[in-house]
């Protein structure tokens, strides 16, 4: 079986990819970071997803972003944007600043040690709170880059960023979860959960993915705050 390694937070687009790697025939290690967000409780989310989705491994990456914060997600001086201060026209303060190409580099690493070409995160860029390291153009300008910085790439090894959900709307990722039997109610996509995992029902994150199941015609199994 070919090895992939899959980028884990324990929200609901990341649990669905994982399934759809498992679903591809990839044996799967999966890789999550404590960067010390706000959210913590998406890490208990991600350990029980990998643990019942029975993963080779999971790695667990501290790498504390919250020492430069810069985000309301590692910024206890920020605010989360909810209800009408949620502004679409801009990139919003949950922007954590370079995320995905810190993450995907520390997940590259690993990836290489395991001589894995691939490597599946479940960014999308239809029902998505517009950050640029979740566009098409950034994947594939990161799979160049990993490409040319990595032995196993100069050694004619193609590394492969896999992004199954890039181009589905959020209902459609649901729709498709389901299918493949993802337990959504272990999903954690709130930007503020509390300590046990109960969503705010108000960020950006809770908003998308409250439309998502009522766009889905699927049952919202979120546990809410109130
Ligand atoms: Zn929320």
């Amino acid at each position: 079986m070919k090895k992939a390694v899959i980028l884990l937070s324990g929200g609901l687009d990341s649990a669905t990819t994982l399934r759809i790697a498992q679903s591809e025939g990839y044996e799967c290690c999966a890789i999550s970071f404590d960067y010390a967000q706000r959210h913590k409780a998406e890490l208990t989310a991600a350990k029980n997803i990998a643990k019942k989705a029975g993963v080779v491994e999971h790695k667990i990456v501290d790498l504390n972003l919250r020492l430069f914060g810069g985000s309301s997600l590692t910024d206890d001086n920020l605010t989360v944007p909810t209800g009408s201060d949620i502004d679409h026209s801009q990139i919003p303060s949950t922007y954590v600043p370079a995320r995905n190409t810190i993450f995907l580099s520390v997940a590259l690493g690993y990836a290489e040690v395991l001589a894995a070409t691939d490597i599946f995160i479940g960014v999308t860029a239809v029902d998505y709170s517009g950050y640029p390291d979740c566009r098409p153009e950034f994947i594939a300008a990161f799979e160049n880059m990993a490409n040319l910085a990595t032995k196993i790439g100069v050694e004619g090894h193609r590394i492969k960023i896999h992004t199954p959900l890039i181009a589905l709307s959020k209902a459609e990722i649901i729709q498709a979860g389901t299918q493949l039997g993802v337990a959504y109610q272990d999903t954690i996509s709130c930007y503020q959960a509390d300590e046990q995992g109960r969503a705010c029902g108000q960020c950006d994150s809770c908003l998308l993915r409250a439309q998502g199941f009522a766009q889905a015609g699927i049952k919202d199994v979120t546990q809410y705050v109130i």
